[in-house]
């Protein structure tokens, strides 16, 4: 058996029911690129999870200038290791991936009892040449049940738009028809970068009737 990540062999033995067992098991991976995943740990942004000695990182300074409290929690850090996972899992499309942090995630959730979790959607475009949408895969291999409330627009051309779509431009969101709106939505995405992806949803949610939006992602 080969590591999915770096492709050396696995010197693993096996016993003859686990190999039965292998569909159902988590994909390989050897225990060098498992150490390379960092968690985050207890020095982290209060608000967005960032690995940080500060209470509060500047991402989220700067986001509550501009009105948006931020409030987001993360798992690993953004590091090569996971990047790597990344590329591999959406861009070659490796189920099996999926699965790498299912118990991690699901018991990460576990204190969102009370939220509708939503996943961010990909665009049309992404899903034809992708197949998957990497952030729903997660949330399945976790068995954690979850609604699609959010479309992503496609790109449109400036100028197939209208006066009012251009000013409305920066939102890459849309509200999925004939949907309920719950009170409380958990917002998951894969990584957590500067923040925009989120904020941009987070509006759409709040515009829709959405009364409190946190958000989750595998990396920050
Ligand atoms: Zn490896
Ligand atoms: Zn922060």
């Amino acid at each position: 058996m080969k590591c999915q990540m770096c492709h050396k062999d696995i010197n693993e033995k096996r016993e003859f029911t686990s190999i039965l067992l292998l569909k159902r098991m988590k994909a390989q991976t050897c225990k060098e690129c498992l150490n390379l995943f960092e968690k985050i740990g207890d020095k982290h942004c209060s608000t967005c999870y960032k690995k940080s000695e500060l209470e509060k990182c500047q991402d989220c300074w700067n986001w509550e200038r501009k009105g948006n409290k931020v409030n987001h929690k993360s798992l690993y850090v953004y590091n090569q290791a996971m990047k790597a996972y990344f590329s591999v899992f959406k861009f070659q499309g490796d189920y099996l991936l999926a699965d790498q942090f299912s118990t991690d995630i699901r018991q990460s959730l576990k204190c969102y009892k009370d939220y509708t979790i939503v996943p961010i959607p990909i665009s049309q475009q992404r899903m034809e040449t992708r197949k998957f949408n990497q952030v729903e895969a997660l949330l399945e291999a976790a068995q954690i049940p979850y609604q699609t409330l959010l479309e992503k627009k496609d790109i449109v051309s400036q100028t197939t738009k209208n006066k009012k779509e251009r000013m409305n431009s920066e939102q890459v969101f849309n509200r999925k028809e004939g949907v309920d709106i719950p009170m409380k939505v958990l917002i998951v995405d894969d990584i957590y970068t500067t923040g925009h992806t989120i904020f941009l949803a987070k509006e759409m949610l709040k515009e829709i009737g959405v009364k409190e939006v946190a958000s989750f992602s595998l990396a920050r």
